[in-house]
């Protein structure tokens, strides 16, 4: 779990999908309110993952997979994407380069 580099708390995984679902570039975090933002290998990783549950659901598309089970898919593997994140993530009190 990622840890706080201002306060030096730990992040709950709840706390981390959260913030993980707002998709803003900062993080602020829950013990101390201080913006914490993804060091560069942790973008590189989620920004990954990211595009992972669309590429799995238009493969099932091409493959002719049933519509609804391929978006069924696509929830399960956003789901699992989301699940795993948390565990990949590192933080930094300063806002990085972009890569
Ligand atoms: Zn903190």
């Amino acid at each position: 779990m990622p840890k706080c580099q201002n306060c030096g708390k730990k992040w709950t995984w709840g706390q981390t999908a959260c913030r993980l679902i707002t998709l803003g570039d900062s993080l602020r975090c829950p013990h101390c309110r201080k913006e914490q933002f993804l060091t560069a290998a942790a973008r590189k990783k989620t920004g990954t993952s990211v595009f992972a549950a669309p590429l799995i659901m238009f493969i099932s598309v091409a493959f002719g997979i049933d519509p609804f089970a391929s978006l069924a898919l696509f929830a399960i593997s956003f789901l699992f994407i989301l699940g795993i994140s948390p565990f990949f993530i590192e933080l930094t009190d300063e806002r990085g380069p972009m890569w």
